[in-house]
């Protein structure tokens, strides 16, 4: 497999979303234009992406849902339960793992960790929160994967060293600040304030009165 872009593995947690729903509308089959439709996207981007993973459907013919749905969650890893952490159980990390949908498709929250004393024993969603002298230990103990990390800017670098010490391999950064990890790591950025300023931009340039630069 070449090496696959970081936009085709974004797109393809699209297909995987707009595929579990069309099973659920018990729709049988479907094909590149429709997905591009739904996806927004091309059909010749639908094709090129799948292609980084083989062979897909027949030609003229289109793909069969339930055939492309287990193929896709195959490829994205999504076949197996994933044991995730929360790095900070406070309000964001508390509301995460509160998220009702948090164990859909194989995501299991085992641990929060929080440097606070007053926080630990604290439980959040189903987990226990520990303090960060028991997180080695309960990292290798519990098989936690990845982790989220919602802790205060400031903390956000020393947190991560501590946990790719620990062993792991994800991290889903809340924080809005860059962090160093060595390359077996991976760090998926979820920048709400970003976020937030692409819509002020798209917003503004839409409205001429306010003003473009
Ligand atoms: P918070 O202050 O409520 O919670 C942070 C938690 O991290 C606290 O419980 C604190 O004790 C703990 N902590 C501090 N240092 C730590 C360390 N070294 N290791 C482990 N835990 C540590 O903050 P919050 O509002 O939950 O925000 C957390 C992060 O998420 C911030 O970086 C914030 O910018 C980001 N964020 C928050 C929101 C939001 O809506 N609250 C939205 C987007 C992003």
């Amino acid at each position: 497999m070449s090496r696959v872009p970081a936009a085709t593995v974004s797109r393809l947690v699209t297909y995987f979303r707009i595929l579990s729903d069309l099973e659920a509308q018990g729709v049988e089959k479907t094909s590149s234009d429709d997905l591009a439709v739904v996806a927004g996207v091309s059909a010749f981007q639908v094709r090129k992406d799948l292609a980084y993973f083989g062979r897909f459907g027949t030609r003229g013919t289109g793909y069969k849902v339930p055939t492309l749905l287990r193929r896709i969650r195959g490829i994205l890893g999504l076949t197996r339960t994933w044991n995730v952490a929360i790095m900070g159980a406070g309000r964001l990390g508390q509301a995460l793992a509160d998220f009702p949908k948090f164990g859909e498709h194989g995501f299991v929250l085992k641990a929060g960790f929080d440097a606070d004393p007053a926080k630990v024993g604290m439980r959040i969603g189903a987990a226990e929160v520990y303090g960060l002298d028991a997180l080695a230990q309960k990292i290798q103990e519990l098989e936690i994967d990845m982790a989220f990390l919602t802790v205060p800017t400031a903390a956000a670098q020393p947190a991560v060293d501590l946990l790719v010490e620990a062993g792991i391999r994800g991290i889903l950064n809340f924080v809005p600040s860059v962090i160093t990890v060595p390359a077996h790591v991976f760090v998926e950025p979820v920048d709400f304030l970003a976020g937030v300023k692409r819509l002020a931009f798209y917003i503004q340039k839409m409205s001429p009165e306010e003003g473009t630069p």
